[in-house]
């Protein structure tokens, strides 16, 4: 009995010991020096409430039962520490910039502040937390017991309960004294997070001090525990790849979702560099923690008389051996662990309750959500201060009801399968912008149907919760509906089993949900500002008075509306108001006027949100507001652009059609031509052929007509070797492999050698030519046979086809702008706009085929003013028809 008064007596002590620690740094830390107690050290041992009695007493207890299994609950962390901080560092970031203050309110704030989902998601954690609370005090009692049982021979005169109803009760006074003494925005509680790095040196140092004590004290050393353990059965347990695969992802999963792993490493994290230290320091705080384990239960199992529980082995081995100090400490380190984990389990919790479904109600029951006053400071105190006593009841109501009987671990997994549900919606949530609130909702409820159907149910025992006949014929009878053998799969491992099938159909859930709904806007606001949350939270601010609202929504609306509208309407309402300046009073009418001016340009929703969002002094901040006021203004000038765009094509469209309309008449224009050009050739090979054969044949021909006919024969011959040599010359124009012979000259003199080749040689010189030889006298230096080559057909052309009598060809030469324009133009009646359009192209005959050639003339004059730098172009408007060579200067001088 001695010892057990000694009990209490150093339980108090400590426990009053916390609170001087958690006082003195509430007080540092308002008086401005309390800046030791935020480090990357602090925040690393905070971490530690991961470390529950589970872990203190049950990780002995579960290597005792299942080998190195137990490594799996501190490897998960690890990885997640090691190998994804950056997940960390994103939560962390965006806790800070959306002011969150619990794992349901990231969640229902990411999915569009979803009130509903924030409900779900507090229920579900409370659900699944509150048989870890309950596991909490089971173990401070049994500790308690075994030191009462260990001094009493009539057994236990501890009542049980009662013990678990004072640690219960002093706890949540604990709780409420330093989770609840300031209604702070940054939901930062000093005193609690210090009185916790406390707890977990102390109890990093009793399960030490006790590992020394047995490999050195009872073991012999070193060598000869590693011996003990050798020869033990733990070291020949099977590792099951399976079990430990989900037993790491499990527990990685669990330290991301904890509600009050979230409290300490997110919403009590100061700085986002403490995570580089905790990043390696906090795994080291695990490998320690994990040091001892095997030695304790090996020597344990050995030491101790067959049945004891080695759940609790880390006390009962120092007791049993007369160190009752040893045991003391030990005690003070299973306390500390329980108590820590419980404190800020229930300050999570609470914030969560109170938050998401005891203000609500409160607030509709009162119609009080406009009238923010002290009033609701006070209420929002009071009913955190109920939730932390509401939630640590329940945690002793589950003890009190279980009987304390289950396995510690057993009950820790199911809890970790639990939370672990949140897993997909949370990640999903900041990496992925397509998530919405109904996959959200879908996934979450799926995901926790199957975890209390596979896993909580049934581990209430087969018939207490679940009937018999469920569990072997399934639900409804439906055998692929069996707890622990879905969709027939037998012969699994029941957490295996339950873990894989409640994540796998709740991640696919969510997802396709997600896939097939369309998120609000508010929800793609959000979903944007989580995501993206490097690029948006350089600067979170807040509103504090109405003035500040006032400027905030003028801002706004100036965005949206444009700067002299939103200037008018809030002028006009500042004068119907009677306040002088510009801004009025945010009152309920201005701002149902201003929600419906903006929803004018960005829907009612949005506006909705957007001045909920200012007026209501949530997590989004104005810069953000500002962002989607941004967004509208690149679409609305991303869908003018469109539209030029779609002009732009029209455009392109026309020009495509008149090319096609000009392919179509030229490709009319070629089998004409074709056949044309093989009449050409027929008529001529005809007489060829005709000529030679009665040369050949006909003996009786006299001298002349033989001359005759083969003059006839010459002359065809010579007409089909200019129809191929033009072909000749125009394809190797048109292939660029023509070599220019540049030489320097006169223009009078190209023009007089051209009108001579042109004229002489053709049996009808009816042609005048009219020409300013002064004009004439241009240097230049150019390929001058070319040239010439241009001229001839140019003139030629006005031979063959201009019909006017007398025909006349007026030649003009001038200089412009640096440019020799020789301009042909005759009397005749000229060529009709459509036909000027094709003259150039290759094969184009117009007119009647009286005189004609092949139509390559133009053709090859084009070709050629092209390879000389200069043009050839048909003149309108000038009676007949006329044509204009332009050559540079560059290319030609003049002596004028
Ligand atoms: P070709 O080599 O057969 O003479 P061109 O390409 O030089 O063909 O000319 C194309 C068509 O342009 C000719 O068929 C003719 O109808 C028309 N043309 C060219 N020059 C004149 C002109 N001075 N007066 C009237 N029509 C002309």
């Amino acid at each position: 009995m001695a010892t057990l008064n000694i009990l209490v007596a150093v339980c108090l002590i400590y426990v009053t010991f916390l609170f001087v620690v958690a006082f003195a740094a509430e007080r540092a830390a308002k008086q401005g020096h309390g800046g030791w107690l935020r480090s990357p050290l602090v925040y690393t041992l905070s971490l530690s409430i991961y470390c529950t009695a589970w872990t203190f007493y049950g990780a002995v207890g579960y290597a005792a039962r299942s080998g190195l299994e137990y490594l799996t609950i501190y490897i998960g962390p690890s990885l997640v520490m090691v190998g994804w901080w950056w997940i960390l560092r994103k939560l962390v970031r965006i806790g800070r910039s959306q002011r969150v203050t619990s794992i349901a309110d990231l969640i229902s704030s990411r999915y569009g502040k979803s009130n509903l989902l924030a409900v779900g998601v507090t229920l579900l954690a409370v659900i699944g937390t509150t048989p870890y609370i309950a596991l909490q005090l089971q173990s401070v009692t049994l500790s308690f017991d075994v030191f009462s049982g260990s001094n009493e021979v009539a057994g236990s005169i501890v009542d049980r309960d009662s013990t678990a109803l004072w640690v219960a009760m002093g706890l949540t006074l604990f709780t409420i004294v330093f989770g609840t003494r300031n209604l702070d925005v940054n939901e930062r509680h000093h005193g609690v997070v210090i009185a916790i790095a406390v707890e977990a040196i102390v109890k990093l140092f009793a399960l030490l001090a006790v590992g020394v004590f047995v490999v050195w004290g009872l073991g012999g050393g070193l060598s000869e525990t590693l011996q003990r353990i050798d020869a033990s059965e733990i070291g020949m347990w099977e590792m099951r790849g399976d079990r430990w695969a989900s037993l790491i992802f499990l527990s990685a999963a669990a330290f991301l979702c904890l509600p009050r792993m979230f409290q300490v490493m997110v919403v009590e994290n100061d700085h986002e560099s403490y995570l580089r230290t905790a990043s390696w320091a906090f795994p080291a705080y695990l490998m320690v923690m994990s040091l001892f384990v095997v030695p304790i239960a090996v020597l344990g199992l050995d030491i101790l008389p067959e049945g004891s529980n080695p759940d609790l082995f880390v006390l009962t081995l120092p007791l049993a051996t007369g160190r009752e100090g040893l045991a003391m400490l030990s005690f003070l380190g299973g306390f500390s662990s329980a108590t820590s984990m419980v404190i800020v389990a229930s300050l999570a919790l609470s914030t969560m309750v109170s938050n998401h479904i005891v203000m609500p109600i409160w607030l509709s029951a009162t119609g009080g959500g406009a009238k923010i006053s002290g009033d609701v400071r006070n209420v929002v105190i009071l009913s955190r201060r109920l939730s932390i006593a509401a939630v640590v009841a329940l945690g002793y109501l589950y003890f009190r009801l279980s009987g304390g009987g289950t396995a510690l671990a057993s009950i820790g997994l199911i809890s970790f399968a639990g939370v672990a549900q949140f897993l997909p919606v949370l990640l999903g949530g900041i990496f992925w912008r397509g998530a919405t609130r109904t996959g959200a909702f879908a996934g979450l409820s799926v995901g926790f149907l199957v975890w209390a159907f596979a896993l909580l149910l049934p581990s209430f025992g087969s018939g207490v919760l679940i009937s018999q006949s469920v569990m072997d014929n399934g639900l409804f009878g439906l055998a692929w509906l069996r707890p622990q053998a879905f969709f027939g799969i037998e012969g699994m491992d029941p957490l295996v089993h339950a873990v894989m099938w409640s994540i796998s159909l709740n991640t696919l859930v969510f997802f396709v949900s997600s896939l097939v709904g369309f998120p609000s806007p508010l929800e793609r606001l959000q979903g944007a500002q989580f995501v993206n949350v490097y690029e948006h939270s350089r600067r979170p601010q807040g509103w504090s008075g109405s003035a500040a609202q006032s400027e905030d929504l003028m801002i706004m609306a100036q965005r949206i509306l444009g700067a002299r509208e939103a200037q008018n309407l809030f002028e006009r309402e500042a004068q119907r108001q009677g306040v002088s300046g510009y801004l009025p009073d945010p009152s309920p009418d201005f701002l149902q006027i201003l929600e419906r001016e903006l929803s004018g340009s960005v829907g009612a929703a949005t506006a909705h949100a957007m001045i909920g969002q200012i007026v209501g002094g949530a997590s989004v901040s104005v810069r953000d507001l500002m962002a989607v006021a941004d967004e509208t203004a690149q679409m609305m000038e991303y869908s003018s652009k469109l539209e030029a765009k779609s002009e732009e094509q029209a455009r392109t469209a026309r020009q495509l059609r008149q090319a096609n309309e000009k392919l179509t008449q030229l490709s009319v224009q070629k089998d004409a031509f074709l056949s044309q050009v093989s009449h050409e050739l027929r008529t001529p090979m005809t007489s060829i052929r005709a000529f030679s054969e009665i040369l050949r044949d006909s003996e009786k021909l006299s001298g002349q007509e033989k001359v005759k006919y083969s003059s006839i024969i010459h002359d065809e011959a010579i007409r089909l070797t200019r129809l191929l040599d033009d072909l000749l010359d125009l394809s190797v124009l048109e292939n660029g492999q023509v070599n220019l012979n540049t030489q320097t000259g006169v223009l009078v003199d190209v023009l007089d050698h051209a009108i001579s080749s042109a004229l002489t040689g053709s049996s009808d010189t009816r042609l005048t030519v009219r020409r300013r030889k002064s004009h004439e006298v241009v240097h230049m230096t150019t390929d001058l046979d070319r040239l010439a080559q241009v001229f001839i057909n140019l003139i030629g052309n006005a031979q063959k086809y201009c019909d006017a009598d007398p025909a006349e060809l007026t030649i003009n030469a001038s200089l412009s702008q640096g440019q020799m324009l020789v301009d042909f133009i005759d009397n005749g009646s000229g060529i009709s706009k459509e036909d000027q359009a094709v003259i150039f192209e290759k094969f184009a005959r117009v007119g009647e085929m009286k005189a004609g050639g092949a139509g390559l003339g133009l053709a090859i004059c084009r070709e050629i003013m092209a390879r000389l730098g200069g043009s050839v172009s048909y003149l309108p408007g000038q009676g007949g028809a006329a044509f204009r060579v332009i050559l540079p200067l560059a290319a030609s001088k003049t002596t004028l």
